[in-house]
């Protein structure tokens, strides 16, 4: 059983890295911005509401993550044994929701994983991002190229760049990731569960180090 966070600038491979986790604890991985992503697919109001904030790098008000949250964590078996979060909190409002949440049921969080990183790495990276349009599949053209120019490796869906992946728009995520942090990192290191792993290296050395620190080998 195992309830996780991971927390850190755009960019710096929390997606890669908690579906790693999720994979090997055989847990399922939630990502609110995913999640977002899928509902801006459809033309619903919510989907009209949501794409002013996801499409410029806002952050979606508080009360409209948590109603999707609380979805996404209560209503499924396969959330049994635990599950692993990335992209939620983005603000200590969101970690005190989160908490309460769980508290409601006895639950609460083991680790909250943060991985940094350099902000001229994360502007590269950031960058040269691609992501699946189906699957969502993550890949780095330099690092973590996909075998076919543009094609998904897993299920040959279209590979394209996330609309907020744009370099003015990055600075400004990365900018909005700064302000909010610190009393977010506070509120975990106050709790003893902030796992802090230097996320600059390769996305196996990363996965190694984060292993190392939940004791999974
Ligand atoms: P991400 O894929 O985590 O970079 O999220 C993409 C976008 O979705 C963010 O720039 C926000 O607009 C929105 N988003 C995702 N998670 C949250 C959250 N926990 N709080 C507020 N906005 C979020």
């Amino acid at each position: 059983m195992m309830r996780l966070v991971f927390l850190g600038p755009p960019g710096v491979g929390k997606g890669t890295q908690a579906e790693f986790v999720a994979k090997e604890l055989k847990i399922p991985h939630y990502s609110t911005g995913d999640i977002f992503r899928k509902i801006l697919k459809d033309s619903s109001s919510l989907s009209k509401e949501l794409a002013k904030f996801v499409n410029t790098g806002e952050l979606v008000p508080d009360d409209i993550v948590f109603e999707t949250l609380k979805e996404t964590l209560f209503t499924s078996k396969a959330n049994n044994n635990g599950w692993v979060l990335d992209g939620y909190p983005r603000n200590k409002a969101q970690a005190e929701m989160l908490d309460n949440l769980l508290a409601n049921n006895n639950e609460k969080i083991d680790y909250a994983i943060y991985l940094s990183a350099d902000r001229e790495i994360l502007a590269q990276r950031l960058s040269s991002r691609r992501v699946c349009s189906e699957c969502g599949t993550i890949y780095n053209l330099a690092m973590n190229p996909p075998k076919r120019e543009g094609i998904c490796d897993k299920c040959r869906g279209k590979l394209i760049q996330r609309k907020d992946d744009k370099i003015e728009t990055v600075l400004k995520r990365i900018f909005i990731f700064e302000k909010e942090f610190s009393p977010l990192k506070e509120y975990y290191e106050s709790r003893g569960i902030l796992l802090v792993i230097n996320g600059e290296g390769t996305t196996k050395e990363v996965f190694n180090q984060i292993k190392k620190g939940l004791n999974l080998g």
